[in-house]
């Protein structure tokens, strides 16, 4: 009797069942079922590993539940389904069985014995009954397949070992525990080559296929927590956050010597990181020298970045010695209150929570944690200047926003366009760059509402691309 194609796809989303429930037992997912006379009589989900039995196939399990059934161990007038194309010993079995029948699903090139590695069914001498259907919802039976491989994949991502190596140091995951406004918790990457086993903490939330995916580069002395009071709008709009922490900085692993932190060290871990996670449509939210480092990832890989909106972040050609003179305290001075400092960054008019304060101090409290201070004034010295041009196509695009910092400490806000302005005097021309209120003063950094306008200026719908 031949059957038409729906019945074999009904059976073999039954099958497919079985292959779910393998899976829900950390099998690999495949699912098989024994048919007479449009009856199921045997069922089978892979299970070698909880059954500690090699033979524990889907396909085994379930011609044994028929053959209990028929009380007998000839399956004849039977039809297995099976997620995916037999191995060996299921296909001998079925031959020893004489179904009349194996539908199967998605080919398996690497074992599969009907047809795809070798066809058990094809030799006359050993097979006169056995019929081979094949790709019955092969799709399907590989999505399920596909999605629990890469399940795994993930999963043992996520419990690999990060080892310290013997020339870095590590903060307590503790002490960054139960900050306010901050609730995300880092991937952990130790696989760019550019990090050489060092532990990366990446915070990245919001769907991978958002319309923008804003690269937040915090600033020296900071970490991730500078973008607190962003992400909820940024993530709100449905678009994607990364937000890294450079090394020696938050959470991720500190080089004990200061000598190991270069400005190209930094940009090719942050463009290492761009590659590895494939982010397109970019905009770049850099903070401080932050700001400087992602303009550099940008200029490597203009057709990944849509724009910038930079923070308090300074052409460093134009800054003014009492800026340069705040790096040198943090380096020089081992007292240097880092909590303070951003603070100061922040322009709190409160003083800060105890909680806030822990945040900032937490990646430098011990001693010999400060390398990336020690490092920052020749890091700076290293930066190459400002990509112009691609400033200026951003800018025509009304895709850069220029933001001073809140503070006037320790520079004005009118400091730092003037300094803007010699670096870029086309900007005089360019107003929309310019973060400014109604009233005409820069926007404060951590002013309510200013990621929603921020959506608003960046998102696709209001850009021609
Ligand atoms: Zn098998």
């Amino acid at each position: 009797m031949e059957l038409d194609a729906s019945v074999h796809e009904h059976f073999m989303r039954l099958a497919l069942d079985q292959a779910r429930v393998a899976a829900s037992c950390a099998e690999v997912p495949v699912g098989a079922l024994v048919v007479k006379d449009g009856q199921v009589i045997g069922r089978g989900h892979n299970s070698p590993l909880s059954a500690n039995d090699p033979t524990a196939h889907a396909e085994v399990l379930a011609l044994r539940e028929a053959a209990q059934v028929l009380g007998n161990y000839r399956l004849e007038g039977c039809t297995l389904y099976v997620t995916l194309e037999p191995c060996t010993m299921c296909s001998g079995a079925m031959l020893h069985a004489r179904v009349d029948r194996v539908v199967y699903g998605a080919a398996e090139p690497r074992t599969g014995a009907a047809g795809s590695v070798l066809n058990v069914f094809a030799y006359p001498e050993i097979n006169h009954q056995t019929q081979v259907l094949r790709g019955v919802l092969a799709d399907e039976c590989a999505a399920v397949m596909a999605e629990f491989f890469q399940q795994r994949r993930k999963e043992k991502k996520a419990l690999e070992p990060h080892p310290l190596r013997d020339w870095a140091l590590r903060n307590v995951d503790a002490d960054f525990a139960d900050l306010p406004h901050w609730s995300w918790q880092p991937d952990w990457r130790s696989d760019l080559p550019a990090l050489q086993g060092l532990r990366l903490a990446v915070v990245d939330q919001g769907p991978a296929d958002a319309a923008l995916t804003w690269l937040c580069v915090h600033g020296s002395p900071g970490w991730g927590y500078q973008f607190r009071n962003l992400l909820p709008e940024l993530l709100a709009a449905g678009h994607r956050v990364i937000v890294p922490d450079l090394p020696g900085f938050g959470r991720s692993d500190q080089p004990k010597k200061d000598r190991q932190h270069s400005a190209q060290w930094h940009v090719q871990i942050l463009a290492e990181l761009v590659q590895a996670l494939d982010l397109r449509s970019v905009v770049l939210l850099g903070q401080g020298d932050g700001g400087l480092l992602g303009l550099q990832v940008a200029a490597q890989m203009p057709q990944r970045f849509v724009g910038a909106w930079l923070k308090d972040v300074w052409p460093l050609a134009q800054q003014p010695d009492s800026r340069l003179h705040w790096f040198e305290q943090a380096a020089r001075k081992p007292s240097w209150n880092v909590a303070r400092a951003m603070g100061q960054v922040e322009a709190q008019v409160e003083p800060a929570e105890p909680e806030e304060v822990r945040a900032w101090n937490a990646a430098f409290a011990k001693p010999g944690h400060r390398a990336a201070l020690k490092a920052w004034p020749r890091v700076q010295q290293e930066l190459p200047g400002l990509p112009a041009g691609l400033l200026m196509q951003w800018a025509q695009q009304r895709h850069l926003w220029l933001q001073a910092a809140e503070t006037a400490q320790p520079v004005s806000a009118a400091q730092w366009q003037t300094a803007w302005l010699q670096a870029l005097p086309q900007l005089t021309l360019m107003d929309a760059a310019w973060r400014q209120t109604p009233h005409g003063s820069l926007v404060p950094a951590q002013s309510q509402g200013i990621a929603a306008a921020a959506v608003e200026y960046f998102a696709p719908s209001s850009v021609a691309r």
